[in-house]
């Protein structure tokens, strides 16, 4: 499957790291981790800008994260206008910091900074698959 299949609105075909998208079908979020240092990357790279390797794996984000930051979107950017407003969060799963949305149906009540959260896998109504964050 290739990246065009990624998130609301695709800006990128192709990408060294398009096997993230295939792992989001199969229902899982994955991460890529340097072979050499050690260090973890989300969104995932093909290549480790700490040491330079190119020896990465996959490694899956699961369990719950705690959300670090969010922010309420009331102004989407391109593509993004007729989902507005939703809130996108930056959540750190042991150590690895994930970036997305929460589920719509999540009350705002219930986001905030501590809060701890799940990230699943979503195929959206026009085929693509993406992932969210929801109250763990
Ligand atoms: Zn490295």
């Amino acid at each position: 499957m290739g990246f065009e299949k990624f998130g609301h609105v695709s800006f990128t075909s192709q990408t060294k790291t398009e096997a993230f998208v295939d792992y989001l079908s199969k229902n899982e979020i994955r991460a890529t981790k340097c072979r050499a240092c050690g260090r973890v990357f989300f969104p995932p790279q093909a290549d480790c800008s700490s040491c330079l390797a190119r020896d990465m794996e996959w490694v899956k984000v699961e369990g719950s994260g705690r959300i670090i930051s969010f922010t309420k979107v009331n102004y989407g950017p391109t593509g993004f206008e007729d989902d507005v407003p939703y809130i996108l969060a930056l959540a750190d799963f042991n150590g690895i910091k994930v970036f997305g949305r929460i589920s719509k149906d999540t009350p705002e009540e219930q986001i905030a900074v501590g809060k701890e959260v799940k990230a699943e896998a979503i195929s959206l109504p026009n085929g693509q698959v993406s992932y969210q964050f929801l109250p763990a």
